[in-house]
């Protein structure tokens, strides 16, 4: 096989294939308000959570007219909590030896 036949997998989602996670048996990741009246649903147009996630734990469900929390795929950046523009995030990193577990941590 010639060297440029190999297919070299870089992006995100390779990456995070990657990784392992102990679940833990309760959400780290929250939203502080989910119901009608949350931010989400009345002021955030642009909806930053669901496209600065790396491990996409948020999805806007338009049917449904709300956001969808993957929880049990965060890979404990804390990027979301610091993005929210209307501070609508809990997160909290889960107890010892559950998660995500990183290679060299
Ligand atoms: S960024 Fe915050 S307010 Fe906006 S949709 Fe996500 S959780 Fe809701
Ligand atoms: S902490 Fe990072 S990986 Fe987890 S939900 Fe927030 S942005 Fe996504």
């Amino acid at each position: 096989m010639d060297i440029k036949d190999i297919k070299v997998e870089t992006g995100v989602e390779a990456k995070l294939g990657t990784l392992e996670w102990k679940k833990q048996p309760e959400a780290n990741i929250l939203l502080k308000n989910s119901g009608a009246d949350a931010p989400c649903v009345t002021k955030c147009k642009d909806k930053p959570c669901t496209t600065v996630c790396p491990a996409k734990v948020y999805e806007w469900e338009s049917s449904h007219n709300k956001v969808i929390v993957n929880y049990e795929n965060c890979i404990e950046c804390g990027a979301c909590r610091m993005l929210c523009p209307f501070d609508n995030i809990t997160c909290e990193w889960p107890g010892g030896g559950q998660g995500v577990k990183y290679k060299y941590g």
